[in-house]
């Protein structure tokens, strides 16, 4: 089978397995999503989800984050790692929004990956799953992995393989096929042990028994 007609069989099953595959981090609007893909960094969804109740709570708007001192972000969000680094660009991002953007996230690529501590990932997450839209694909370790092993590319970096990605998979499924890797890669295809024997879409998988 050509790669064009196993990523075209791939998003078929993956749409039929994971119907109701979704972004896994807790937001109510844009701002609240780009501050928890800023923490997912190198942490769990789930442990994002449980510091941000008490972020947001004590900062409500991107103009309060960017006046809160570097120390009591820190406290609220050490348990997900790399705290330090972390707080600084949600203050940094969040004063960017203040100054160039009135207040409110933006919703271009161009202009979200020019906010401080704002990558193409971090964008790609938020286009997709709070404004709705198409810009690219979200390729984090799950992603990366699983492309590669279902041989949807040979590229190892994150841009690399979001160019091979993007010229196999339809547009209008960028933000769904990124939540079905991430889905089938915690659920199924765990980066040690991958459980082959119970994969739904053995069949298209070339490293299938082979990792
Ligand atoms: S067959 Fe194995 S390696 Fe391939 S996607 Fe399924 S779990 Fe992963």
């Amino acid at each position: 089978m050509k790669r064009e007609e196993r990523a075209a069989a791939i998003v078929k099953a993956l749409s039929r397995v994971y119907p109701d595959a979704h972004c896994e981090l807790d937001f109510a609007d844009p701002l609240q999503l780009l501050i928890s893909t800023i923490l997912s960094a190198q942490c769990t969804d789930k442990r994002v989800n449980m510091v941000t109740p008490e972020l947001f709570k004590r900062y409500r708007t991107a103009a309060d984050l960017a006046a809160a001192s570097q120390e009591d972000i820190e406290k609220v969000i050490q348990s997900t790692g790399f705290y330090r680094s972390k707080a600084k660009a949600i203050r940094a991002t969040c004063a960017d929004i203040v100054a160039k953007h009135g207040g409110k996230v933006p919703q271009t690529m161009e202009e979200l990956t020019t906010l401080r501590g704002v990558g193409r990932k971090t964008a790609n997450v938020v286009l997709g799953n709070a404004f709705g839209k198409n810009e690219g694909v979200v390729v984090d370790t799950h992603v990366s992995r699983l492309a590669q092993r279902l041989g949807l590319t040979k590229q190892t970096t994150p841009e690399k393989i979001e160019e091979d990605l993007i010229k196999l998979i339809p547009r209008a499924r960028w933000t769904d096929f990124s939540h079905w890797l991430i889905w089938h890669g915690r659920r199924r295809c765990k980066a040690r042990n991958p459980d082959c024997e119970g994969c739904e879409i053995q069949s298209l998988c070339p490293s299938a028994f082979k990792v």
